[in-house]
């Protein structure tokens, strides 16, 4: 009983991380650093590899996965400077990867972002130090960290505040169309945003979905845009043949006839050309 409780556990516990609201990337490397296919040195070292174990950011201390990530002098500074040093202390004392882990999914969403983004930042560090012996000041880590979350929160924010005005608002389109709503956020002092589509049967449920963040953006006009036009592509990749699309700023419907490029430009031609109201 006691084994089948703990693979409960674990089942929770990847279930848990795989539906936390952050990037795909970053899942992919927790669930890495959990099953410790991320080799700090003292790992390499167990494996029988003779290198030097020394910590790769101080080359002061042994590194494995603890000292690297909450211990090391520089990585406490960005956690002190990301307003995370009480979480850092608390995760500096755990000894498993899959803990640490389990720790995270728990916080609340803000802290969780920071905490994630922050890690996988950390690693992203260490390999440049390691392969070009490039150092950036923690100041600048922390900055990007910022940056990151503050623009997945701004978009989640959106994307939430939509759902629940579309739950109220949605229509059932009829049985032979499907409907698209899609939605983008906009950065103006960093020019990034992001965009995301959801398509839904006539019950309401999701054929697919997507999303993804954007750059050089010149306004949210074109966020929107964007976000559209990935709706529409994906519906034309999977051959969905009518399709109601619709967000706050576009209004199109027509009839996907072709799968080929110029029926494509001529849907771009087609939404381009529509008045924002
Ligand atoms: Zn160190």
């Amino acid at each position: 009983m006691a084994c089948l409780s703990s693979t409960n556990q674990q089942e929770d516990l990847w279930k848990k991380m795989w539906s936390m609201e952050v990037p795909n990337k970053i899942k992919h490397f927790l669930w890495r650093a959990a099953h410790n296919s991320h080799p700090p040195r003292s790992n390499l070292e167990h494996q029988g590899m003779d290198i030097i174990n020394m910590c790769v950011v101080c080359n002061c201390v042994a590194e494995d996965g603890g000292h690297l990530f909450f211990n090391c002098d520089m990585v406490k500074e960005l956690w002190a400077r990301l307003g995370l040093p009480s979480h850092r202390e608390q995760l500096a004392v755990i000894e498993s990867a899959r803990e640490v882990i389990r720790y995270v999914t728990n916080l609340k969403r803000e802290e969780q972002l920071k905490m994630v983004i922050g890690l996988w930042s950390w690693w992203s560090e260490r390999k440049r130090i390691r392969e070009e012996g490039q150092r950036r000041p923690v100041h600048l880590i922390v900055k990007d960290v910022e940056v990151y979350a503050g623009e997945i929160l701004q978009f989640l924010t959106k994307v939430h505040r939509s759902q629940i005005v579309k739950q109220q608002k949605w229509r059932k389109p009829s049985p032979e169309v499907l409907k698209l709503n899609t939605d983008a956020s906009f950065r103006k002092e960093s020019a990034y945003g992001g965009w995301g589509y959801i398509i839904r049967d006539n019950d309401g449920y999701t054929v697919i979905a997507g999303r993804g963040r954007l750059s050089h953006l010149l306004d949210p006009f074109q966020a929107e845009l964007i976000a559209c036009l990935q709706g529409i592509q994906a519906a034309i990749d999977i051959g969905i043949r009518k399709i109601i699309a619709a967000n706050d700023v576009v209004m199109v419907k027509f009839t996907v006839e072709a799968k080929d490029w110029a029926y494509r430009c001529q849907c771009l031609e087609s939404v381009t050309r529509l008045p924002m109201y």
